[in-house]
Parts: C-alpha cells; structure tokens; sequence
C-alpha cells in the first residue's frame, strides 16, 4: 500500500510500492556511485547523510536560477535534482522493508522520511516552479514536453502557485495529515483482539494449525485477529458461531478509538481540497488519474456494482442453497459464512482440491517456469548476477535484450524476521537512459528457502506471476532520461493492470504443461487445469459486488463536507446500497479499512486496472497467448512507454480503439454456473 499521497511526479513515484528496485552491477558494490549495499546499520546512515546533504545543494541551486530560463537551466538541474531524490529514497524505502538488520531498518525508516520532507519542500518551491512556468517548450521533442507538463501540473496540484501564507498552511495541513494518517494506521495495527475457543469449536481446520493453537491453561484456545489466523477459520472451521464471533472482533479493530481519527483526518483532506481550489477531496486526489473526477468514480463504482448483480445474485443464491443442506431454516448468507460455503462448493461442485493442485507447484519450478514465459513472450533473456546482497536467500538476475544487459532485479522471497510481510515489487533504482540500469526487486513470503522442491498454493503461484508483471513493467520502462516518465511512472489507477493481465498465463494449459510437473516429472493433468479453469469465475460476482462497498466508503467519505455527515450511519447506507450482503452486528469497518489512510478516496483502482486489463487481454485472446508479435508490441506501446504518455493513449495504441468494459463484463457472466 503506498505509503502517502502526494502529487509531486517523483514522489508519486516514491510511494508506490510496485515500481523498481536496488543494486550494483557484478562488480564489488562500493564501487557503484549510486547504490551500494552497506550492511551496517551506521554505514548507511552516514551514507543516507551524504546523500541527503548533496540533494538538499540540488535543491539550493535549483531555488537560485537566474534567467535566462532553458530546458538546459532549469528542467535538466531539475532532473538530476529528482533522480539524486529517488535513488536515495528508493534505497531506503526498500532496506527498510527487507534489511535482516533492525537498526538499519530505522535507519532506513528515518531517512526515508527525510528524503519524503524534501520532496515536499520542492513540491512548494516558488522560485522553481517559476521558472519551469516560464519556458517555451513548443519546438522541445515530446518527453520533454511531457515532462514539462507532468512537472507543472504536478506543482499546481501541490498549491505551489499560491501566495506564501497559503503555501504555508498547506504545508502545515500536510504534515497534520501525515500525523493523523500515521495514529490511525498504528491503531489499527495495535488493536489485534481474541476469542477464546474450546478444541471442539475447531473441527473442520487443517491439524497443523491446530497444533500450532494449543489450549492455554484456562483449557481455552485464543485466536487472534491477525491474518494468519482467521483466514483459515473463515475457511475451514465449521462453527458457524466461531466464524461469526473471530470477524465480529476482526471488524471492530480500532473502534471506537478511530472514529475520531477519521473525523479529523476527512476534515483536513477537506480543507486541504478548498485551498487547493477543489469542491472535495475525491476531486482533487482523482485530478492526476485516469478517472479524472470523483464524479467519474462514483460513476464507475455503479456501472460496475451493475454489471456485477446478475453473477452476485447467482453466487448468493448458490451460497443460500449450500447454506439451507446445513440448516434448514437459513433464509439469508451472513458475511463470516461466505468462505466457508465457498470452499464447500468448491469441493463438491468443481472438485478442486488444494492438495491435489500444489504438487505441480514447486517453488523453483514456478520461478523457472516464469523466467521461461518472460523470456520466451518478450524475447529477452535472463541470467544470474554475481552480486552481493542483504541476505543469502536473496538471487539475483540480469535481463538481456540482443546480449545486453538493460535492467537487473533481486528476488527476495522467502519469509523472515522483521521483513516485509505481504507480496510487493520494490523499484529500488529508477533506470535513467545512458546513466543507470533500472533495478527491481521482488517481495514475497513463500516456501522454498531451504529446498527449492518446496511446494507453492495455487494463489502463490498467481501472486508470484502478478508481481513479476510489476516487474518487467519497471524494468522494461527503465530507459527513459527524465525521471518522472521512467519505470512505472503511469497513472495510479493504470498500475495494476499489467501485472493483474500477467495473471492470465496462469490459466493457460501451454504455459503451465511447460514446467508445471509434479515429483515424479508429470505434468499437470489437461483436466486439472480445466478444473481450475472452471473454478476461477466462481464468486466474482460476489467479490466484485463488496469491492465496490469498499470503493463506495473510501470515495464517498471524501466527497462531501465531513461536517454534513456522521461516519457510521453513512457506512451503514453505503453497505446497504452496495453490498450483496446484510451488515453484521457489532462491526464498525469504517475504524479498520486501513487504505483509508494510504489510498483515501481510490480504492476503487483496483477494479479499474481489472477492467482495462480485461480488455488489454483481448488482444493476446485474439492472437494467441504465445504470440510474440503481440507481446512485443504489448511491450512497445505500453510497457516500454512508463509515463511518456497518459495511460489511455496507451492502451489505445495498443487496442487500436479506446478500452471498454465488455471483456470484463463477460468475465463476470463466466461466474454464472446457472445454478
Ligand atoms: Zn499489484
């Protein structure tokens, strides 16, 4: 989840979690000039400190410029002033998320938060944004216009242009956002509640987790809300009350100690909003994205939730149906029941068993397999990269297009100690053209540290290929020279939809019979994958009808005045009118949806990747998912281009035509079994 909001290209840049990542060539790290892998906690902290001091005379000079003003004196400084930023953020961004060190871990956490200060302190700098208002680029090539574009709009977003009070105040507004962001992402995060359980209330899960929930010496088991425990009693445990009771606690994290937090956090956005001369939060924070308006995604949020309702009644009615062999007198679905039905229908109706799927699914086959596709779709070529790293478990590799080396990228994917702990692509070093090779690395947490025969779940396989779709989309954009167009410098809402495409390949039986074989060196079986198939639009529906809930809550919170409503009740309204499910007793969601803070009022960004992303597919569903000729010009038009263009040119010089709904909305008919 990205970490702030802030409209300035290289920290827009900065906060996203998917773009690329660290390190040196196959030569001793110190001497890199730009990145070098300091494994003490003090090193890095003197090198941050260098660092830092060189960026801040950038930015000295850069508020110095006397005319005349040219490209030559004011945008290229500019430039090296933003590159000099994200190599030295990128870094810290990344250690602080996998170093093995804790105290460079703060290290890197506290430089960070310098380098954001500073990123601020040029998004409010009067005397450059002067300047860059003042040049002529009508006769400059294109990315130089687009640069020059991207930066003033970048700057008008940020409130540079107004008087020196006002600069202020927004100044001043920025960091209270930032502190109130922080108090409710802590408070969320402490509040981690039990239940306590008797061994009975746990039949139905897997004997492992059950070994690892002993009974304490009351001869109660307590399960806490943390993800690695409720999932599987979602899933599993057949006490209907147990599931309900863990997500009623699990959906009334911070309550009510963020209610408050809330109240304050919309009041600020708001505030912020009117200065910055927009009606409401949503608007302003939707100007630099696709969707262009709030009102576009409230727009999008309902043709979705429609397009959604004829699958979402199916699953729903399906669910019931499962629900009732059950108990009989059920006359509606509770939101802690759906998993459950779920996985029981999965069973029966689409036979797909787990077990069975994840013997194909070795960790170092999967990495194998996914380096040949990447290789064999785009025509590079990847290899291994002596290099030194933070940790022995992390590899290395070069990409190679026509025997030259053009990106490199660290895998990072096994869990430990104080590491990052969901799936995420670093952009550790932007690629600028002629300068500095983009450097991506992937984080994960699956099996196969110690035996690369370790088996992966299905899921992980998928997560593992969406990651890689941020990857190459990272690295094959990293040769641009202005820094806010390289990498995946595109719009927020676009970011998803490469690597969400990527996913596709998954499915295909071609890909997976090419290295998805089992301890014995079969492959897995035509009829599985067909399963699998089968199986995967089952309670899209569904998912789709509550992720634009969540859409809903997140826009509409931050659309109208905070003063002119109260959080629950308008939550209560949104579930109604948007989710497919009746609203659980005892739960306040409004304290606990974490992206509140990080995404504000785009939750909605996910599904509108997903729905471009259905129809960039059309084009490899046209031609064939092994067409090179496709993928190439995939990656030309699109990938290749980072931020040159703004995202819909791009998918329509891909598509030939602007991008629509009708593959998405045909997706989501596949969820209909017909009952
Ligand atoms: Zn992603």
């Amino acid at each position: 989840m990205p970490a702030g909001l802030k409209h300035f290209p290289t920290l827009i840049l900065l906060t996203l979690v998917s773009a690329c990542a660290t390190v040196n060539e196959s030569k001793p790290a110190d001497s890199d000039p730009d990145i070098a892998i300091s494994s003490e906690a003090k090193a890095f902290e003197m090198k941050c400190e260098t660092d830092l001091a060189m960026v801040l005379t950038l930015l000295d000079k850069q508020e110095k410029i006397t005319e005349p003003f040219t490209v030559e004196t004011v945008l290229v400084p500019l430039n090296e002033l933003q590159i000099a930023l994200s190599n030295g953020a990128r870094l810290a961004s990344t250690y602080k998320s996998v170093h093995p060190d804790p105290d460079l871990r703060k290290v890197a956490t506290d430089c960070l938060v310098k380098y954001s200060d500073i990123g601020t302190q040029l998004s409010l700098s009067r005397a450059t944004y002067d300047a860059v208002n003042m040049l002529d680029v009508s006769h400059e090539p294109d990315d130089t216009k687009r640069f020059y574009e991207l930066t003033l709009r970048g700057f008008r977003l940020s409130g540079v242009d107004k008087d020196e009070e006002t600069r202020d105040k927004i100044r001043a507004l920025s960091d209270e956002i930032t502190q109130i962001g922080q108090t409710w992402d802590k408070n969320i995060l402490d509040d981690v509640r039990y239940i306590e359980v008797t061994t009975e209330d746990l039949k139905g899960l897997p004997q492992d987790y059950i070994d690892a929930h002993p009974p304490g010496e009351n001869g109660l088991i307590k399960i806490s809300t943390r993800y690695p425990d409720i999932y599987p009693v979602y899933t599993f445990a057949e006490s209907d009350e147990v599931r309900r009771r863990l997500r009623q606690q699990e959906r009334s994290r911070a309550y009510p100690q963020n209610e408050p937090v809330l109240k304050s956090l919309l009041e600020k956005r708001n505030e912020l909003a009117a200065i910055l001369g927009y009606d409401n939060f949503a608007d302003l924070v939707t100007a630099d994205k696709m969707i262009g308006s709030g009102t576009n995604a409230q727009k999008f949020i309902d043709r979705v939730s429609k397009l959604a309702k004829p699958a979402q009644e199916a699953d729903v009615k399906q669910l019931l149906k499962r629900l009732k062999q059950i108990d009989s007198g059920a006359s509606e679905v509770n939101r802690w029941q759906v998993s459950y039905l779920q996985e029981l229908i999965k069973k029966e109706q689409y036979e797909l068993d787990a077990a069975e799927v994840r013997q194909y699914f070795s960790y170092g086959k999967v990495r194998d397999g996914i380096f040949e596709l990447v290789s064999n779709l785009f025509n590079v070529e990847i290899r291994p990269w002596q290099t030194s790293t933070w940790h022995p478990s992390v590899e290395s590799y070069e990409m190679l297009q026509d025997g030259k080396v053009f990106a490199q990228f660290h895998l990072d994917m096994h869990p430990r100690e104080g590491k990052y702990q969901h799936a995420a692509a670093f952009g550790t070093r932007a690629g600028i053209s002629g300068r500095q090779l983009p450097l991506t690395t992937l984080v994960c947490n699956f099996p196969g540290e110690k035996d690369p025969n370790e088996l992966m779940e299905f899921d992980q396989v998928s997560t593992f290929l969406h990651e890689f779709g941020h990857l190459i989309h990272g690295l094959f954009a990293g040769n641009h020279r202005w820094d806010s167009l390289t990498g995946i410098a595109t719009e927020w809402d676009f970011v998803e939809a490469p690597s969400q495409m990527l996913e596709e390949w998954i499915y295909d039986l071609e890909t997976l019979q090419a290295f998805a074989t089992n301890a014995a060196g079969e492959p897995i079986p035509a009829e599985l994958v067909e399963k699998l198939n089968r199986a995967r639009w089952f309670g899209e529906g569904l998912t789709t009808g509550i992720q634009m809930y969540y859409a809903s809550l997140s826009l509409n919170y931050h659309s109208s005045d905070p003063a002119t409503f109260e959080l629950f009740p308008k939550m209560l309204e949104l579930e109604q009118r948007y989710s497919p499910l009746p609203h659980q007793d005892g739960t306040y969601f409004f304290t606990n949806l974490g992206h509140l803070n990080g995404y504000s009022a785009i939750y909605y960004t996910y599904m509108w990747s997903k729905v471009i992303a259905a129809d960039l597919l059309t084009e490899f569903k046209k031609e064939g998912m092994h067409n090179t000729n496709t993928a190439l010009r995939y990656r030309q038009t699109i990938l290749s281009q980072g931020g040159a263009k703004p995202a819909a040119e791009l998918v329509s010089d891909f598509l030939g035509r602007n991008y629509n709904f009708d593959a998405f909305a045909n997706d989501l008919k596949k969820g209909i079994s017909g009952d």
